[in-house]
């Protein structure tokens, strides 16, 4: 292994060649690719076809044809466009001519310009084209810019800049944590950076349509350009307009694609590479940038059996890994896993057995809305079983109607039934389908546990399956929703007890995968937690990656890439934005937040004073909400406090620092007699 990484370093840095390997790329890999591979490859001279426009490419099938590339042939091209039409809120046109201006490095021969369309060229020409210029003068770096995702599982964003050129791959969202943040309803990513970038920014790629990579749209979109395209797959787009909709964001540029179309954005040509996760939909990116070629994950998992759409595209990337990947950025969450995580088909074969085992029973099964490929399993087995399917849960709504319209799911007419209409069903005809997997308390399953969802009573004849594992953080959320059915006399199927639930991420065997065919020269673990790309920064060196050619970054950490280096440049201003109905504040600074946290802590104090020209007129009214130590005599102790400080202050010429002062002298008179600090709240009013 290390031998062969040896080689592939060495490779890489004369990258000259690289344009003599590309065409080879067709019988590389001395494996049962290769028939399919020599079949196809293209003659050499197609590289000097004249220059094609960026909209050609769907036009051009005969080019396409001659393409090595495996899951974008004539008929999925034909498809999206298809696809595109139909979808109202999207159009498939070729990103703008501007996308174009900035490419200002070095103006491209017409003979490369027209083989973007060869991922082996795309490859190998901006490499020969830097080598060029580097001679010229000092290399130039592509900055990656680290905006959320690492050192913390949730809201995922990059931003990749190279000169006038920036994108940005996914705007996630996270879920904050309770305690430090009470009241917060979701957590994004502080993208000043951004905004302060907005003329360079090119497009916005989105890997797939979780919460954690597109929920974050809204607040981005409403800070960039309105003529900024988004790119994603439909299923991902679709539940992007959702958010953007209920934000009141109109007019985005909402670009569709299919697994291995290009797009291209200034300098940069992503491809979307097919993978699978637990969501329809879900890419890779290979980024062809002027340094090389950077792949980013996304979320993913290798399911050879997935129950929709194919198995992760190995050809690809193995032909990636071939012609040279720069640098690999590679998600982490399941990286404490060892072996493979399970096929989505195996928790069709235990919901199987379920249903089979609970014939007589009314079932209720909880799960993500966004795992589309386990919703079309259960929808399956309900007609196969022949019960009604119920749909419970706003999420779940929302998906479901997503996914029918553009065909990710397929429900049989007459199987839906409204959940009011159940009543007249026998238990054994009924499937209830709810959101609530994870416990949250307003959702449908925690109400039916605590018995106050009028729609659905839980009794003795409920089945309930819980077809998810708990999110780090909200076990006690569920388990208490757990205890609850149990209490109900119903029947629980969770996690632990059977094969009702496998992860959409990679285990450790499938990472060591994905490194031994990128074979990347740098690497980057990203979404995890600090342990998480630590571990994988050692899975990498497991598999033959040099120590000094990984980093581990932070938010805010702004990366420089070139040929033959990566280290850490200057920062960026990056952080946490905390978003409360409407509101957005900063983390860091923020005095609601403050606030907050005192009053759930220690309770809140409230003195008011009236004074009249420079005198006050009356004794302070002191008022206390919240805080275990306010008694009698203490109120006295705080009254003599309040007076000392009025006292002290002597003739009244500023009303904002006697409140100052007042709130100072009882924050000192609580810290000495309790250790807590409350908030405290002066009012000295004129009267
Ligand atoms: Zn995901
Ligand atoms: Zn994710």
């Amino acid at each position: 292994m290390k031998e062969q990484k040896k080689d592939k370093l060495s490779g890489a840095a004369k990258a000259t060649p690289k344009k003599r390997v590309s065409t080879k790329v067709k019988n590389p890999m001395g494996t049962s690719f290769d028939a399919v591979k020599v079949e196809k490859a293209p003659a050499p001279k197609k590289r000097t076809a004249p220059t094609k426009k960026r909209g050609d490419k769907l036009s051009a099938p005969t080019e396409k044809k001659s393409t090595p590339r495996v899951n974008a042939p004539k008929k999925t091209q034909e498809k999206s466009v298809l696809a595109t039409e139909k979808h109202p809120k999207t159009k498939r046109i070729a990103p703008p001519k501007a996308s174009n201006r900035n490419f200002e490095p070095i103006s491209i021969p017409q003979t490369e310009n027209s083989a973007i369309f060869d991922a082996a060229d795309v490859l190998s020409t901006p490499i020969k084209r830097e080598k060029r210029k580097a001679a010229s003068k000092k290399q130039k770096a592509v900055k990656i810019i680290f905006l959320g995702g690492v050192g913390e599982i949730g809201k995922n964003m990059t931003a990749i800049e190279y000169g006038n050129d920036i994108i940005i791959v996914d705007a996630g969202l996270t879920f904050p944590n309770g305690e430090d943040m009470p009241g917060v309803d979701s957590v994004v990513p502080d993208i000043t950076y951004l905004a302060q970038n907005r003329d360079k920014i090119r497009g916005v790629l989105l890997t797939h349509g979780h919460e954690d990579h597109i929920g974050g749209v809204p607040f981005l979109m409403k800070e960039l350009n309105a003529n900024t395209p988004i790119y994603g797959t439909k299923l991902t787009l679709m539940l992007t307009d959702n958010k953007l909709q209920e934000r009141h964001i109109m007019g985005t540029l909402q670009r569709v694609v299919v697994p291995g179309d290009k797009v291209k954005l200034g300098v940069f040509e992503v491809e979307f590479i097919n993978v699978n996760h637990s969501i329809s939909g879900a890419c890779a990116l290979a980024i062809s940038t002027p340094c090389g070629l950077i792949y980013h994950s996304g979320d993913f998992k290798i399911d050879l059996t997935p129950v929709a759409g194919a198995p992760i595209d190995f050809k690809r990337i193995a032909e990636l890994g071939n012609a040279g990947v720069l640098l690999y950025m590679g998600e982490s969450t399941n990286i404490e896993r060892a072996g493979y995580t399970m096929s989505e088909t195996v928790v069709g074969t235990t919901l199987d057995h379920l249903f089979s085992e609970n014939m007589h029973r009314r079932l209720i099964i909880a799960t993500f809305a966004s795992n589309v490929h386990r919703l079309q399993q259960i929808i399956d087995l309900a007609v196969k079983y022949r019960r009604k399917v119920a749909l419970s849960g706003r999420s779940m709504f929302k998906v479901v109607d997503a996914a029918v319209k553009i065909g990710e799911l397929k429900i049989p007419e007459g199987v839906l039934i409204d959940i009011e209409k159940t009543k007249n069903l026998f238990d054994g005809e009924l499937l209830i389908v709810s959101t609530g997997s994870q416990g949250e308390p307003m959702s449908a399953l925690t109400r039916m546990a605590s018995g106050d969802f009028n729609k659905v009573t839980i009794g003795e004849n409920d089945t309930i399956i819980i077809s998810a594992n708990p999110i780090p953080g909200n076990e006690k959320m569920i388990y208490r929703v757990i205890n609850n059915l149990y209490k109900k006399g119903a029947r629980v199927v969770y996690e632990s007890l059977e094969k009702i639930h496998v992860s959409g991420h990679a285990c450790q065997e499938e990472h060591k995968i994905l490194h031994s065919l990128l074979k990347p020269k740098f690497f980057i673990p990203i979404h995890g937690e600090y342990r998480h790309l630590k571990r994988h920064a050692q899975l990498a060196e497991s598999v033959g990656m040099p120590e000094r050619n990984i980093l581990i970054t932070e938010i805010g950490n702004c990366v420089e890439l070139t040929e033959n280096s990566m280290q850490l440049g200057e920062n960026v201003q990056a952080g946490t934005r905390l978003i409360d109905g409407e509101g957005i504040e900063d983390y860091g600074t923020s005095e609601v937040m403050k606030d907050r946290l005192k009053m759930s802590a220690d309770g809140i104090f409230t003195v008011a004073l009236a004074v009249s020209g420079n005198y006050p007129i009356s004794d302070p009214v002191i008022e206390a909400h919240g805080c275990v130590f306010a008694e009698k005599e203490t109120q006295e102790d705080m009254l003599a406090v309040v007076r000392r400080a009025v006292d002290g202050f002597g003739y009244i010429y500023d009303k904002v620092d006697l409140s100052l002062a007042i709130r100072k002298a009882l924050k000192n008179y609580f810290y000495k007699k309790t250790k807590q600090a409350p908030l405290i709240v002066v009012s000295v009013i004129d009267v």
